[in-house]
């Protein structure tokens, strides 16, 4: 019997690595394999299909491109201009953006190409530029200080960390915190939902360069207009950070007020979580950042890495199609069923359900910690992360909150009713889980374990993952 081409390639790929390092070629296999097996609620992971991940293995990695398309620092670039060309066009075509900028090796990437755009085009700064000609990891605290002063302490208004907020956007452990002065908006207590009329007076007495928007554990929509009426009062440079939500943007599942692209000044993603594409970023503006922006590398990035941005235009190229678009739908439909069914039995979500990909579980309600539920799940075949809930008692590490999403599940071909075999499979486990001695120790009977394990492969063998991949 013939193979498929998929079979073919990959087959082909791994004996050839094999004769070189058996050992990594039994790891890709097996990553294959737990893949396949595991229930994966993962908000921000995916799986990029065969004809994506296949533009990354080739010689387009070999080749230097710093610069940009036909203004490159190295000879020779004139098919990596191709793909870079294309990726660009798709992602202006896709999102409706005047320029994009796919060079960004990642999202925490992207967010620093923009932060450099947005300081460059507002601030005319001698300490800038000597910040620019240093190592960032050669300045001390004091520097930082000096630095801020000088550009009349910049300041940034971001979603907090336990609201949702990512780390990038101004917090201590990030460059961002030591680059800016933050201040966060956080959601309203009652409800879980951002209170505009709270951020509108932030900003106003903050009175921010940067207002950000944009989260990794909120589960509602922004109104982004309203968003950006709020950075205009006070003379901001409005940025979204839609990295989770890309694939609802292209999908048009986020239209109107709720679309980024047409009221932020800049806009920034990855590739790889609801987008469905490799490992990797890009940024989209208007004229007046373009240059700017396209000056991250080397301004804040190494060299591109052009088999990634081959990637990225396969990808980008397969989110424009309709089937995306109904992919997007089926995503939020799904997650709407997941957070139903969780209510119905009894769990506590934050803002009470979903209109995106992702649903917080508040565990407190089971009496857990995140780090608790976060392993009792684990344990039972169901990947999830722990995350902090708004006002989290419990801090970033053990956290109140389980955070998951339904992208990858999405991509499988799981539909509403297996949602709700899932809510049910999750709430089995955390209602069984009593916590133990530590906010990181709990008791659970390795028989339910096992047996919600089976349960889950069972859901899972109706909908194979890279049905037409056989390894052999
Ligand atoms: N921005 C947001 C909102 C995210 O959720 C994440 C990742 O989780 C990032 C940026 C960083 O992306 P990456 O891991 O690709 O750097």
């Amino acid at each position: 019997m013939s193979l498929n081409a998929e079979s073919t390639a990959f087959r082909s790929a791994l004996e050839v690595i094999r004769a070189v390092e058996p050992r990594v070629a039994d790891a890709i296999g097996a990553e294959l394999a737990d893949q396949r097996e595991s229930l994966k609620l993962i908000a921000s992971e995916n799986y990029a299909s065969p004809a994506t991940l296949l533009a990354m293995g080739n010689w387009f990695s070999d080749k230097y491109a710093e610069g940009t398309v036909g203004r490159r620092f190295y000879a020779g670039c004139q098919n990596v201009d191709t793909v870079e060309a294309l990726a660009a066009e798709h992602a202006r075509e896709l999102f409706g953006a005047a320029h994009a900028y796919v060079q960004p090796h990642s999202g925490i990437d992207a967010n620093l190409v923009a932060f450099w755009a947005i300081l460059a085009d507002r601030v005319e700064s001698p300490a800038l530029k000597k910040a620019q000609v240093r190592q960032v990891n050669e300045l001390t605290e004091a520097d930082w200080f000096a630095l801020r002063r000088e550009l009349g302490n910049q300041r940034m208004l971001g979603m907090s960390l336990d609201a949702g907020g990512h780390l990038t956007h101004g917090f201590r452990p990030n460059i961002s915190g030591k680059m800016f002065d933050q201040r966060s908006y956080g959601t309203d207590p009652a409800t879980g939902l951002i209170d505009y009329d709270r951020v509108a007076e932030a900003a106003r007495e903050f009175k921010p360069l940067i207002l950000v928007a944009g989260y990794s554990a909120y589960p509602r929509k922004v109104n982004f207009r309203i968003m950006r009426e709020i950075a205009d009062s006070v003379g901001a440079t409005f940025m979204v950070d839609m990295a989770h939500f890309a694939g609802l943007v292209a999908g048009k599942v986020f239209t109107g007020d709720f679309d980024p692209v047409p009221h932020a000044h800049i806009v920034t993603t990855t590739t790889h979580k609801s987008l469905r594409g490799p490992r990797g970023g890009l940024v989209l503006c208007g004229p007046e950042l373009a240059d700017q922006v396209d000056r991250g590398c080397p301004m804040v990035l190494g060299g591109p890495l052009p088999h990634v941005m081959a990637a990225k235009a396969v990808a980008l190229a397969e989110a424009r199609r309709p089937d995306f678009a109904d992919y997007a739908q089926r995503i939020v439909a799904n997650a709407h069923a997941l957070a139903e069914g969780l209510v119905r039995r009894g769990a506590k979500l934050v803002t009470g359900g979903t209109d995106n990909h992702l649903v917080l579980i508040d565990v407190s309600g089971y009496g857990l910690t995140g780090r608790q539920a976060e392993q009792a799940l684990l344990d039972s075949g169901i990947v999830t992360n722990r995350n902090a809930v708004p006002q989290d008692p419990n801090g970033a590490w053990y956290t109140s909150g389980i955070r998951i999403g339904t992208p990858a599940l999405t991509t499988r071909g799981l539909g509403t009713a297996e949602m709700d075999v899932t809510a049910e499979l999750i709430h089995t486990v955390l209602s069984q889980t009593t916590p133990g001695e530590s906010k990181a120790k709990y008791v659970l009977d390795p028989a339910l374990a096992n047996k919600v394990n089976k349960h889950a492969s069972e859901l899972l063998a109706g909908f194979p993952l890279y049905p037409a991949v056989d390894l052999g």
